[in-house]
């Protein structure tokens, strides 16, 4: 071997050997912080998230919900998979000593070279569009308060660096092309860009082409090896962990918190202390609830963090960073990827337990943000890597309240009225029934006197019961019941709140009590089918309950009424409705968290023609401001109310019935009919009203 080969393979050892030196380290230390987090988060179900990674990660689904960027950030990723096979056979002829020590492959290293070679063009258009997107436009999810300079510097370097790989990457394959032509020998693979840049530059000679090809081969395999390291300083980290993270992804439905084991075996302790001492481990202490500081949250948590791409889609969907609110989802992600660069070496030198005196909470989200959070899952569901921002916030509220017993004034109220009155509001169970009054509703206790049990537990709901505008919801969706003789009973004066309100305020403890109370009477009765009529209950009912043992077969209303329609058991007769042009706004809880969007829809076109979609529906839709424990506190400061914004997204279909389908939705809507004065011309109904109503019951 000639001594330039010879040199030329020992300096490229020794700059792999440097790279991966480096890139072990960071990657130990890496390790060692997330050896401080918080276990949880078992990872099962490997062929669905198999599946899954394929489906968003490689097939880059989420990225097309916005079809124009998304397709440059899409053509971006697949380009940089197939460039990586070319960038393995420069390892390899690096080490070797060889040239395109894939060539073995045959046609497969053809398609390969060329795929590059073409790909290379299209990444480097798309980062210039990129890079030209943040130089000289402004665009509102690159800013915020958590984009501070050195975000935008970063993404700057990262993109130039990218750039940079494909230019040298381009000029590579036409270096080698031309000395290939020039000396007349074959070229191994296929390299159609760089063979019309051949033609376009005739003028170049076999000795320059040689010295191109190596000045580019250098630059390139270089560029790779300092952006290898560089990216775990930076937000392009993503790029290694972005597809890790999707195989990661929660499985379960978004509107489905976790269960708190430890809070668990406390309640378990205090309704039935002997056997709950025999089953609880010897290892049931936890040093904390919830989350205060970094090394609390789950090592899923940090795993997002570090996966976050700064993309902000996250925060531009969010109702309250669009209502000028100080919450944004990436801030919480970047907030605890650097209170982990901040105190983990801290805990790496004298361990988990030492402090600094600062914690995420606080010194980096502040209550302000946590609280301001309606849980609505637009994040969750719009992050391209699948990240989840809601869980993380709910186990911050759970650290405020089950520690510090903080929460806003009203919140705390609703915690006394659930625990003394079984409803969020200071209303007397005693007056649970009054919703049916003159109706012939049957309660359970009277059939099981009779010996008679029904197929259905109806769950009215806490709002069904005790608010007077969606009492008359229950009364219309009762008398469908009724119309169809459908088996049915309802706990009258047994029924208690199922514990949304406080789990989503972070009272963890009072949850579980309800919950273990509420699956507790529904066993007494043997209850297995249940019906809601609160998309709220619902997801606890569906998602919730199984953790705690409370199994049940759920229905939504919605979706038992369409399934009526659907079985032609009702049948809808033309009304006045059928010209009336309606909207229909998604409830956070029965679209995103449970996936419900064409049900609510069938049903309305069986009522109308005329079915306007506002701009923000489905899984796009804004959320009206209630979730979230929200529906009672004050909205946290900003510039507008999320009701507001949700009505006008209403008004402007034009719409003269605006249709919703839970009870927090209908509050907000009519509360924001009233605001924007269009109570003449613009009506709130539930769509069971509205079916009741075409139907003259
Ligand atoms: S759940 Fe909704 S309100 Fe909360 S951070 Fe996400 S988008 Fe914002
Ligand atoms: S959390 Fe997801 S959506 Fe939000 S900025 Fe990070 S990657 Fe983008």
């Amino acid at each position: 071997m000639n001594r330039y080969l010879m040199t030329r393979q020992i300096i490229f050892a020794a700059a792999l050997l440097i790279t991966f030196g480096v890139f072990s380290w960071t990657v130990s230390r890496l390790l060692k912080y997330f050896s401080f987090t918080r276990s949880g988060f078992p990872v099962k179900n490997l062929g669905k998230r198999f599946g899954v990674m394929m489906e968003v990660a490689f097939g880059q689904t989420k990225i097309f919900r916005r079809p124009v960027i998304g397709f440059a950030h899409a053509m971006v990723f697949w380009g940089f998979c197939v460039i990586l096979l070319g960038s393995v056979e420069m390892v390899i002829d690096g080490l070797a000593g060889t040239e395109k020590a894939l060539r073995f492959l045959g046609p497969v290293h053809d398609i390969i070279m060329a795929s590059g070679d073409i790909f290379a063009v299209v990444v480097a258009v798309a980062i210039i569009i990129f890079l030209a997107r943040r130089l000289f436009f402004h665009i509102a999810r690159f800013e915020g308060i958590e984009m501070k300079k050195r975000s935008h510097r970063d993404a700057n370097i990262s993109l130039s660096l990218i750039l940079l790989l494909m230019i040298s990457l381009i000029s590579m394959n036409l270096g080698y092309l031309g000395h290939a032509k020039a000396s007349g020998t074959a070229a191994e693979g296929l390299y159609p860009f760089a063979s019309l840049l051949l033609v376009l530059f005739p003028g170049i000679t076999g000795e320059a082409h040689h010295v191109i090809y190596e000045a580019s081969w250098w630059t390139h395999i270089l560029a790779i090896f300092f952006f290898a390291n560089y990216l775990p300083y930076s937000k392009h980290f993503h790029v290694f962990m972005s597809v890790p993270n999707v195989f990661l992804t929660r499985l379960e439905p978004l509107g489905k918190l976790d269960n708190m084991e430890s809070i668990t075996k406390e309640v378990k302790l205090m309704l039935n202390p002997e056997t709950a001492y025999a089953a609880a481990p010897a290892d049931a202490q936890v040093s904390r609830f919830g989350v205060k500081d970094a090394e609390d949250a789950t090592w899923k948590n940090y795993f997002d963090s570090l996966s976050c791409t700064e993309c902000g889609r996250c925060t531009s969907v969010c109702p309250a960073n669009i209502t000028g609110k100080k919450l944004s989802p990436r801030k919480i992600m970047m907030d605890l990827r650097a209170r982990m660069k901040e105190k983990g070496p801290l805990m790496a030198k004298n361990g988990r337990e030492s402090s600094d005196g600062r914690s995420l909470l606080r010194d980096f989200i502040t209550e302000e943000e946590l609280w301001a959070c309606t849980t609505c899952n637009a994040c969750a569901r719009e992050c391209p890597i699948n990240i989840n921002h809601p869980s993380l916030i709910v186990d911050m509220r759970r650290y405020l309240v089950l520690e510090e017993a903080s929460a806003p004034g009203e919140l705390k109220s609703v915690f006394n009225n659930i625990e003394n009155n079984g409803a969020p509001w200071q209303y007397s169970a005693q007056d649970r029934m009054n919703w049916a009054k003159d109706m012939e509703v049957p309660v359970m206790a009277e059939l099981q006197a009779r010996g008679e049990k029904p197929e259905f537990l109806f769950w009215v709901g806490c709002a069904g019961a005790f608010d007077d505008r969606y009492k008359k919801v229950i009364r219309a969706f009762a008398k469908i019941l009724n119309h169809l003789k459908v088996s049915y009973a309802v706990l009258g004066t047994e029924e208690t709140c199922t514990g949304d309100p406080a789990r989503r305020a972070g009272n963890e403890m009072l949850f579980q009590m309800q919950a273990m109370q509420v699956i507790s009477t529904l066993n007494g009765y043997g209850v297995k089918k249940i019906i809601t009529a609160c998309p709220h209950c619902f997801n606890t009912f569906k998602n919730e309950y199984p953790d705690l043992e409370g199994n049940f077969e759920v229905t939504g209303y919605i979706e038992l009424l369409n399934e009526f329609i659907r079985e032609k058991k009702l049948s809808i007769p033309a009304s006045a409705l059928r010209d009336i042009k309606v909207t229909y706004h998604d409830p956070c809880y029965l679209g995103r968290a449970n996936e419900i969007y064409e049900e609510p829809r069938n049903i309305l076109k069986n009522l109308t023609r005329n079915l306007e979609e506002m701009d923000r529906s489905k899984s796009f839709a804004l959320c009206c401001g209630a979730g979230g424990a929200q529906m009672f506190k004050e909205a946290e400061k900003g510039e507008k109310e999320v009701f507001i914004e949700r009505t006008e997204d209403a008004l402007k279909t034009g719409a003269q019935v605006i249709a919703t389908a839970c009870p927090f939705c209908m509050t907000m809507m009519t509360d924001g009919i009233k605001y924007k004065n269009k109570e003449e011309e613009v009506k709130n109904f539930d769509i069971a009203e509205l079916v009741v109503e075409a139907m003259g019951i």
